[in-house]
């Protein structure tokens, strides 16, 4: 395995100051799986200060330096520095107390949560693999370092995290590593709702998301964070978009629950807004049967159109018709909005048009024009008006 240049810059700079220095966590993990990463993380026996040293000419940011963190912009990528270290005592089921700075790589690799995350590999070295990482990630198994209850009380988040690697990796998890996440699963109630959300994120978008929910509802998790959540294979039929894929989930759950919950799950007001429009023209749906009502569906729905479809089609509504007459209509550049018309306020009120008026005008001439769009000529418009 070679490293890319900019994890060379940083481990060769780290070992050419007497140090120690090993590529770490997902980054190895997907590299062997021959994915790419999305962040990269090195470990190191330097010390903070020591770290600041070797990196004095560099970019850098201090992300968490008390925890030991230097993040390392090498060109456009960044590059997590940790000090090999231990953690602390667990005080509230998430936060270490303290953590303490060691020499030592196995200390450090077995605080890591599970095996496939708890390798090392550096060129002079080669795989560090203290716990059987690798035949896990051929196994396709998460399995937690040592005793699975004990690490699952130190820090919930480990429970939703081996969910978000099974669904993205498509792994199973590990027979007592799952007993444990249910034995532990109360926990979960001291994890920040931010972390939960950020978690659930992880598991809906990964290409295996129906089995980590059907896993997490067996073992009672699902009940603590998605309670309303309607588990369906089907969800696999759907593209990797979160609102879409939260949508299907909680289809069929009424208004102000569905408010509740994706308030309760920290989702930004457009996200939120996303899955309730969706929801609630899921219910609402009713097939359409001329071209103007799928053009009504589409100039109501805007850009949930196609994400509307998705959800239909993955229940089994069938949506062929609906496809082809959308498609038809935006080959033909067919008129969906008021800003499409073929007139404006302008036009209104040089016709004497007032206030109100011009709007409510606005969107009687789109009535018309959905239903029939070769109505939309400007002087066809200006005689409709008249
Ligand atoms: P991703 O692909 O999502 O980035 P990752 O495995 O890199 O997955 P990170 O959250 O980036 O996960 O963490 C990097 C590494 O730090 C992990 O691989 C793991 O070794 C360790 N780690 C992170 N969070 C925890 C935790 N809560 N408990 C134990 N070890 C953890
Ligand atoms: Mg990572």
């Amino acid at each position: 395995m070679k490293y890319t240049k900019e994890i060379r810059f940083v481990i060769e700079r780290l070992e050419a100051a007497g140090h120690e220095a090993y590529l770490v966590g997902g980054a190895l993990r997907d590299a062997l799986l021959g994915r790419e990463a999305n962040d990269f993380d090195v470990t190191t026996s330097a010390t903070p200060a020591e770290m600041k040293a070797v990196f004095a000419d560099e970019k850098t940011v201090e992300t968490g330096l008390k925890h030991g963190t230097l993040t390392v912009l090498v060109d456009r990528t960044s590059i997590e520095v940790t000090t090999f270290r231990v953690d602390g005592e667990y005080l509230d089921a998430r936060h270490p107390q303290s953590v303490r700075f060691t020499r030592s790589l196995a200390e450090d690799l077995a605080r890591r949560d599970f095996t496939v995350n708890a390798m090392a590999y550096n060129e002079k070295t080669g795989l560090v693999d203290l716990y059987g990482g690798k035949e896990d990630l051929a196994r396709g198994l998460i399995r937690a370092v040592g005793e699975p209850a004990l690490r699952f009380r130190e820090d919930a988040l480990r429970i939703l995290r081996a969910f978000r690697f099974s669904a993205k990796l498509g792994f199973a998890i590990e027979e007592k590593t799952l007993a444990a996440a249910r034995e532990c699963r109360e926990g979960l109630r001291k994890v920040s709702a931010e972390r939960v959300s950020a978690e659930l994120r992880g598991i809906l978008m990964g290409k295996d998301a129906h089995r980590a929910l059907a896993l997490m509802d067996a073992c009672g998790v699902l009940s603590l964070v998605l309670p309303e959540a309607r588990v369906d294979e089907r969800i696999a039929s759907l593209s990797a978009c979160f609102e879409m894929r939260l949508a299907f989930l909680l289809r069929g759950v009424e208004e102000t629950a569905l408010a509740a919950r994706l308030y309760a799950l920290r989702l930004s007001n457009a996200e939120a807004d996303a899955v309730k429009r969706l929801v609630r023209e899921v219910s609402d749906f009713v097939p359409c049967e001329s071209a103007g009502e799928v053009r009504r569906l589409m100039a109501k729905t805007g850009a949930l159109f196609e994400p509307l479809l998705e959800i239909l089609a993955a229940l089994g509504v069938s949506v062929d018709l609906l496809r082809d007459t959308s498609a038809l209509c935006r080959a033909r550049g067919d008129c969906l909005t008021v800003k499409e018309l073929a007139v404006d306020g302008r036009d209104l009120l040089a016709l004497g048009i007032k206030g109100r008026a011009v709007g409510e005008t606005l969107e009687a001439l789109l009535e018309r024009v959905l239903d029939d769009p070769s109505l939309n000529e400007r002087e066809t418009l200006l005689s409709l008006v008249k």
